[in-house]
């Protein structure tokens, strides 16, 4: 049994319920999912799941209700995080905004909405290390990473810029692996050996 947790303060809650549990499904896996709107349960998952939203709501809110010192906590003890598109942004070392307060799990900075403005939203055929077919990637005012650190590993890049990333255990995207049937995403960071190995 896999506990997950989905930080449902604002953003995509319920479509990375059912991601975890289709990727759950394709292990043999059970996973029970706990929406993570207080302080208190964090400490309870094996996994999280930091979804898209509104990132300065997202982080706004964590703090106020305490989860931003739970996540870093789960983080520290090496156990497994994914985030997507806001939720990348706020696990993010820097947001450059002043109204994200960063939780900075994974070594990268980030510049919110630049893909965005160049376009609204779209879907990619994206390569990802160790995928055998391109993953349907939708980027929703997705934010780019600028700057990546020595221990991070880049798992796709589009248009030249990193769009998926490792830390440690820690997978951060900039687009919505939750809104595609396709769960691989979900398996790399959570049912895959390096996921807790790295
Ligand atoms: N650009 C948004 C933000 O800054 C994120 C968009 C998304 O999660 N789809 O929060």
């Amino acid at each position: 049994m896999l506990r997950a947790g989905v930080v449902a303060v604002q953003g995509d809650v319920s479509e990375h319920a059912d991601a975890i549990q289709r990727a759950g499904a394709a292990h043999d896996e059970a996973v029970e999912v706990t929406e993570i709107r207080q302080s208190g349960s964090v400490g309870e998952c094996d996994v999280l799941l930091l979804p898209g939203g509104e990132s300065t709501a997202i982080s706004r809110l964590l703090a106020r209700e305490g989860i931003d010192a739970e996540i870093e906590a789960h983080v520290e003890a090496g156990k497994p995080v994914l985030a997507t598109c806001a939720g990348l942004i706020v696990a993010s070392r820097d947001a450059n905004d002043e109204r994200v307060d960063t939780l900075d799990l994974l070594d990268v900075t980030v510049d919110r909405n630049a893909f965005g403005r160049q376009v609204d939203s779209f879907e990619a055929p994206l390569d990802v290390t160790g995928f055998e077919e391109p993953f349907p990637a939708v980027f929703i005012r997705a934010p780019v990473i600028d700057e990546v650190g020595d221990g991070v590993e880049v798992l796709a890049a589009w248009e030249g810029r990193p769009v998926a990333v490792r830390d440690g255990p820690v997978v951060g995207t900039a687009f919505h692996p939750e809104l595609t049937a396709d769960s691989r995403i979900h398996d790399l960071a959570f049912f895959e050996e390096q996921a807790v190995e790295v």
